[in-house]
Protein backbone atom coordinates (compact mmCIF):
# COMPACT_ATOMS: atom_id res chain seq x y z
CA UNK A 1 0.00 0.00 0.00
CA UNK A 2 1.35 3.27 -1.19
CA UNK A 3 0.46 6.37 0.58
CA UNK A 4 0.24 8.82 -2.42
CA UNK A 5 0.34 12.42 -2.01
CA UNK A 6 -2.24 14.08 -3.70
CA UNK A 7 -1.90 13.77 -7.66
CA UNK A 8 0.46 16.39 -8.52
CA UNK A 9 -2.40 17.34 -11.48
CA UNK A 10 -4.98 15.86 -13.67
CA UNK A 11 -3.48 12.92 -15.32
CA UNK A 12 -6.43 13.08 -18.07
CA UNK A 13 -6.23 16.15 -18.73
CA UNK A 14 -2.26 16.54 -19.50
CA UNK A 15 -3.62 13.80 -21.86
CA UNK A 16 -5.52 15.19 -24.25
CA UNK A 17 -2.91 18.11 -24.31
CA UNK A 18 0.41 15.76 -25.27
CA UNK A 19 0.65 13.75 -28.21
CA UNK A 20 0.26 9.74 -27.25
CA UNK A 21 2.98 8.12 -27.41
CA UNK A 22 5.16 11.34 -26.14
CA UNK A 23 8.78 11.15 -26.04
CA UNK A 24 10.80 12.79 -22.54
CA UNK A 25 14.22 13.04 -21.89
CA UNK A 26 16.80 12.29 -18.81
CA UNK A 27 19.52 14.47 -19.18
CA UNK A 28 22.26 14.75 -16.39
CA UNK A 29 25.41 16.85 -17.02
CA UNK A 30 28.35 14.32 -15.62
CA UNK A 31 30.17 16.70 -13.19
CA UNK A 32 29.36 15.62 -10.51
CA UNK A 33 27.36 11.98 -9.13
CA UNK A 34 23.53 11.98 -9.13
CA UNK A 35 21.56 12.44 -5.82
CA UNK A 36 18.38 12.82 -4.94
CA UNK A 37 17.37 15.79 -6.66
CA UNK A 38 18.35 13.90 -9.55
CA UNK A 39 16.40 10.98 -8.55
CA UNK A 40 13.05 13.21 -8.09
CA UNK A 41 13.31 14.16 -11.41
CA UNK A 42 13.55 11.35 -12.78
CA UNK A 43 10.71 10.11 -11.07
CA UNK A 44 8.75 12.84 -12.47
CA UNK A 45 10.02 11.92 -16.18
CA UNK A 46 9.84 8.39 -15.95
CA UNK A 47 6.44 8.28 -13.97
CA UNK A 48 4.35 10.96 -16.32
CA UNK A 49 6.35 9.54 -19.41
CA UNK A 50 4.62 5.54 -18.45
CA UNK A 51 1.71 6.60 -17.08
CA UNK A 52 1.11 8.58 -20.42
CA UNK A 53 2.24 5.25 -22.71
CA UNK A 54 5.62 7.68 -23.46
CA UNK A 55 9.43 6.94 -24.05
CA UNK A 56 12.31 8.15 -21.79
CA UNK A 57 15.62 9.14 -24.13
CA UNK A 58 18.39 9.69 -22.40
CA UNK A 59 20.76 12.32 -22.73
CA UNK A 60 24.46 13.06 -21.70
CA UNK A 61 24.42 16.69 -21.41
CA UNK A 62 28.55 17.09 -21.48
CA UNK A 63 28.61 20.50 -23.39
CA UNK A 64 30.79 21.84 -20.42
CA UNK A 65 33.91 19.90 -21.48
CA UNK A 66 36.06 21.81 -18.91
CA UNK A 67 33.57 20.10 -16.06
CA UNK A 68 32.37 16.93 -17.52
CA UNK A 69 33.65 13.16 -16.24
CA UNK A 70 33.45 9.74 -17.95
CA UNK A 71 33.85 8.21 -14.42
CA UNK A 72 30.85 10.65 -13.42
CA UNK A 73 28.48 9.50 -16.79
CA UNK A 74 29.45 5.74 -15.77
CA UNK A 75 28.36 6.36 -12.50
CA UNK A 76 25.28 7.89 -13.45
CA UNK A 77 24.24 5.26 -15.56
CA UNK A 78 25.20 2.34 -13.44
CA UNK A 79 22.89 4.32 -10.55
CA UNK A 80 20.40 4.35 -12.92
CA UNK A 81 20.33 0.70 -13.53
CA UNK A 82 20.86 0.56 -10.10
CA UNK A 83 17.14 2.15 -9.17
CA UNK A 84 15.62 0.31 -11.99
CA UNK A 85 15.16 3.05 -14.37
CA UNK A 86 15.72 2.25 -17.88
CA UNK A 87 15.49 4.69 -21.02
CA UNK A 88 14.04 3.51 -23.92
CA UNK A 89 16.70 5.66 -26.11
CA UNK A 90 20.24 6.55 -25.35
CA UNK A 91 20.84 2.85 -23.66
CA UNK A 92 24.59 2.47 -22.35
CA UNK A 93 25.24 0.15 -25.28
CA UNK A 94 24.27 3.60 -27.86
CA UNK A 95 26.78 5.68 -25.75
CA UNK A 96 29.14 3.42 -25.84
CA UNK A 97 29.26 2.70 -29.50
CA UNK A 98 31.16 6.24 -30.28
CA UNK A 99 29.80 9.39 -32.20
CA UNK A 100 26.55 8.77 -30.14
CA UNK A 101 23.89 11.19 -30.77
CA UNK A 102 22.89 11.20 -27.01
CA UNK A 103 26.21 12.45 -25.68
CA UNK A 104 26.79 16.21 -26.66
CA UNK A 105 30.86 15.98 -26.80
CA UNK A 106 30.19 13.27 -29.45
CA UNK A 107 27.82 16.08 -31.31
CA UNK A 108 30.15 19.54 -32.06
CA UNK A 109 29.24 19.19 -36.10
CA UNK A 110 25.43 19.05 -34.81
CA UNK A 111 26.13 22.81 -32.99
CA UNK A 112 27.89 24.21 -35.43
CA UNK A 113 25.50 23.62 -38.41
CA UNK A 114 22.59 24.82 -35.82
CA UNK A 115 24.90 27.71 -35.31
CA UNK A 116 25.34 28.32 -39.21
CA UNK A 117 21.30 27.61 -40.05
CA UNK A 118 20.57 30.11 -37.64
CA UNK A 119 22.88 32.98 -39.02
CA UNK A 120 20.20 33.08 -41.70
CA UNK A 121 17.36 33.88 -39.55
CA UNK A 122 18.63 35.65 -36.31
CA UNK A 123 21.75 38.94 -35.68
CA UNK A 124 24.52 36.47 -34.33
CA UNK A 125 27.78 38.44 -32.94
CA UNK A 126 30.80 37.83 -31.27
CA UNK A 127 31.27 38.89 -27.57
CA UNK A 128 34.68 38.70 -25.62
CA UNK A 129 32.78 39.77 -22.37
CA UNK A 130 33.99 38.08 -18.93
CA UNK A 131 31.19 37.12 -16.29
CA UNK A 132 32.91 39.93 -14.45
CA UNK A 133 32.67 42.40 -17.22
CA UNK A 134 29.08 41.52 -17.34
CA UNK A 135 28.71 41.82 -13.63
CA UNK A 136 30.21 45.36 -13.80
CA UNK A 137 28.31 46.62 -16.25
CA UNK A 138 24.99 45.07 -16.39
CA UNK A 139 23.71 46.31 -12.88
CA UNK A 140 20.32 45.09 -14.49
CA UNK A 141 19.57 42.46 -12.51
CA UNK A 142 15.70 40.92 -13.44
CA UNK A 143 14.33 38.47 -11.01
CA UNK A 144 17.62 37.74 -9.54
CA UNK A 145 19.02 37.13 -13.16
CA UNK A 146 22.02 39.00 -14.21
CA UNK A 147 20.80 40.67 -18.00
CA UNK A 148 23.50 40.97 -20.71
CA UNK A 149 23.51 44.68 -21.50
CA UNK A 150 24.44 44.23 -25.28
CA UNK A 151 28.23 45.71 -24.74
CA UNK A 152 29.07 43.41 -28.16
CA UNK A 153 26.18 43.80 -29.90
CA UNK A 154 27.52 46.77 -32.35
CA UNK A 155 31.33 46.06 -31.71
CA UNK A 156 31.50 44.14 -34.68
CA UNK A 157 34.55 41.65 -33.12
CA UNK A 158 35.43 38.88 -35.42
CA UNK A 159 35.15 35.33 -34.23
CA UNK A 160 38.03 33.69 -33.17
CA UNK A 161 39.03 31.09 -30.51
CA UNK A 162 38.63 33.03 -27.27
CA UNK A 163 35.90 34.47 -28.11
CA UNK A 164 31.86 33.62 -27.48
CA UNK A 165 29.07 34.10 -29.79
CA UNK A 166 25.59 35.46 -28.63
CA UNK A 167 21.93 35.73 -30.44
CA UNK A 168 20.19 39.01 -30.32
CA UNK A 169 16.55 38.59 -28.71
CA UNK A 170 14.16 40.78 -29.68
CA UNK A 171 11.98 42.51 -27.06
CA UNK A 172 8.46 40.29 -26.96
CA UNK A 173 6.77 37.76 -24.62
CA UNK A 174 6.52 34.03 -24.99
CA UNK A 175 3.82 32.24 -23.94
CA UNK A 176 3.05 28.90 -22.54
CA UNK A 177 0.81 26.15 -21.10
CA UNK A 178 3.11 24.52 -18.29
CA UNK A 179 0.92 21.18 -17.37
CA UNK A 180 1.29 21.96 -13.69
CA UNK A 181 1.85 25.83 -13.28
CA UNK A 182 -0.63 26.64 -16.37
CA UNK A 183 -0.60 29.61 -18.44
CA UNK A 184 2.83 31.57 -18.02
CA UNK A 185 4.49 34.45 -19.72
CA UNK A 186 8.22 35.14 -20.40
CA UNK A 187 9.93 38.06 -22.05
CA UNK A 188 13.63 36.47 -22.59
CA UNK A 189 14.80 39.98 -23.68
CA UNK A 190 14.06 41.36 -20.64
CA UNK A 191 15.47 38.38 -18.59
CA UNK A 192 18.65 37.68 -20.10
CA UNK A 193 19.33 39.87 -22.68
CA UNK A 194 21.19 38.53 -25.67
CA UNK A 195 21.58 34.24 -25.59
CA UNK A 196 25.23 33.08 -25.00
CA UNK A 197 25.12 30.54 -27.75
CA UNK A 198 28.92 29.56 -27.39
CA UNK A 199 31.27 30.54 -24.61
CA UNK A 200 34.50 31.96 -24.71
CA UNK A 201 36.07 28.36 -24.18
CA UNK A 202 34.36 27.35 -27.06
CA UNK A 203 31.62 25.25 -25.12
CA UNK A 204 28.33 25.40 -26.56
CA UNK A 205 26.42 26.34 -24.14
CA UNK A 206 23.53 24.47 -22.23
CA UNK A 207 20.60 26.71 -23.61
CA UNK A 208 21.82 26.27 -27.04
CA UNK A 209 22.06 22.78 -26.64
CA UNK A 210 19.44 21.67 -25.30
CA UNK A 211 17.03 23.07 -27.74
CA UNK A 212 18.95 21.66 -30.76
CA UNK A 213 18.76 18.34 -29.36
CA UNK A 214 15.16 18.60 -28.39
CA UNK A 215 14.92 19.56 -31.75
CA UNK A 216 16.40 17.07 -33.44
CA UNK A 217 15.81 14.06 -31.07
CA UNK A 218 12.35 15.51 -31.66
CA UNK A 219 11.52 15.32 -27.46
CA UNK A 220 8.14 16.80 -27.38
CA UNK A 221 7.55 16.54 -23.82
CA UNK A 222 9.79 18.14 -21.37
CA UNK A 223 9.78 17.36 -17.82
CA UNK A 224 12.22 19.23 -15.53
CA UNK A 225 12.54 20.95 -12.32
CA UNK A 226 11.79 24.60 -11.83
CA UNK A 227 14.68 26.40 -11.34
CA UNK A 228 14.85 25.82 -14.79
CA UNK A 229 11.10 27.85 -15.51
CA UNK A 230 13.12 30.62 -16.47
CA UNK A 231 14.70 29.27 -19.08
CA UNK A 232 11.65 28.01 -20.92
CA UNK A 233 10.79 31.32 -22.88
CA UNK A 234 14.07 32.10 -24.50
CA UNK A 235 14.29 28.38 -25.38
CA UNK A 236 11.09 28.68 -27.26
CA UNK A 237 12.39 31.33 -29.10
CA UNK A 238 15.61 29.75 -29.79
CA UNK A 239 13.61 26.80 -31.00
CA UNK A 240 11.44 29.04 -33.20
CA UNK A 241 14.25 30.75 -34.90
CA UNK A 242 16.11 27.20 -35.62
CA UNK A 243 12.88 26.35 -37.38
CA UNK A 244 10.96 24.51 -34.87
CA UNK A 245 7.42 25.21 -35.64
CA UNK A 246 5.93 23.61 -32.50
CA UNK A 247 7.86 23.91 -29.19
CA UNK A 248 7.60 21.01 -26.74
CA UNK A 249 5.22 20.62 -23.77
CA UNK A 250 6.93 21.77 -20.63
CA UNK A 251 6.07 20.56 -16.99
CA UNK A 252 8.30 22.07 -14.29
CA UNK A 253 8.12 19.93 -11.27
CA UNK A 254 8.72 21.29 -7.15
CA UNK A 255 12.42 20.97 -6.29
CA UNK A 256 13.34 18.82 -3.70
CA UNK A 257 13.42 19.65 0.00
CA UNK A 258 15.68 18.55 2.89
CA UNK A 259 13.86 17.70 5.97
CA UNK A 260 14.94 21.49 7.36
CA UNK A 261 13.78 22.86 4.37
CA UNK A 262 16.59 24.25 2.70
CA UNK A 263 17.61 23.48 -1.06
CA UNK A 264 19.17 20.99 -2.00
CA UNK A 265 22.77 21.41 -3.40
CA UNK A 266 25.69 18.78 -5.11
CA UNK A 267 27.21 19.44 -2.04
CA UNK A 268 25.12 17.92 0.02
CA UNK A 269 26.94 14.66 0.76
CA UNK A 270 24.38 13.07 2.62
CA UNK A 271 21.78 12.85 -0.30
CA UNK A 272 24.19 11.43 -2.97
CA UNK A 273 23.19 8.10 -4.52
CA UNK A 274 26.76 6.64 -4.07
CA UNK A 275 26.77 7.41 -0.23
CA UNK A 276 22.87 6.13 -0.11
CA UNK A 277 24.18 3.00 -1.30
CA UNK A 278 26.78 2.33 1.06
CA UNK A 279 24.92 2.78 3.89
CA UNK A 280 22.80 -0.19 2.71
CA UNK A 281 19.67 1.53 1.43
CA UNK A 282 17.73 -0.43 -1.31
CA UNK A 283 16.54 1.23 -4.52
CA UNK A 284 12.72 1.03 -3.64
CA UNK A 285 14.39 3.04 -0.29
CA UNK A 286 15.87 5.90 -2.37
CA UNK A 287 13.12 6.15 -4.61
CA UNK A 288 10.59 6.38 -1.69
CA UNK A 289 12.80 9.48 0.16
CA UNK A 290 13.24 11.25 -3.63
CA UNK A 291 9.87 10.69 -4.24
CA UNK A 292 8.73 12.28 -0.78
CA UNK A 293 10.66 14.82 -0.99
CA UNK A 294 9.58 16.21 -4.44
CA UNK A 295 5.78 15.94 -2.82
CA UNK A 296 4.68 12.66 -4.01
CA UNK A 297 4.51 10.49 -1.47
CA UNK A 298 2.95 11.73 1.65
CA UNK A 299 5.65 10.17 3.42
CA UNK A 300 9.00 8.40 2.94
CA UNK A 301 8.23 4.53 2.28
CA UNK A 302 10.00 1.82 -0.36
CA UNK A 303 8.24 2.65 -3.78
CA UNK A 304 9.74 0.26 -6.59
CA UNK A 305 10.26 1.97 -10.23
CA UNK A 306 7.45 0.20 -11.62
CA UNK A 307 5.49 1.60 -9.59
CA UNK A 308 6.35 5.17 -10.47
CA UNK A 309 3.65 5.51 -12.60
CA UNK A 310 0.70 5.51 -10.11
CA UNK A 311 1.87 8.46 -8.12
CA UNK A 312 0.50 9.89 -11.13
CA UNK A 313 -2.79 8.39 -11.57
ZN1 LIG B 1 30.12 41.09 -24.81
Amino acid sequence: MIFRAMPPFDLAAVRGRVPPDPLTRFAPSPTGYLHLGHVANAIWVWGVARALGGRVLLRIEDHDRGRSRTGYERAALEDLDWLGLVPDLGLPEELRAGASPYRQSDCAEVYAAALERLRGRARVYACDCSRRDIALEAGDVFDQETRYPGRCRNRGLVERDGVGVRMVLTDGTETFADLRLGETAQAPARQCGDLLLRDRAGNWTYQFAVVVDDLRHEVDLVIRGEDLLPSTGRQILLGRMLGRERPPMFLHHPLIRKENGAKLSKSSGDTGVRELRATGATPERVLGQAAWSTGLLARSEPISAGELPSLFT
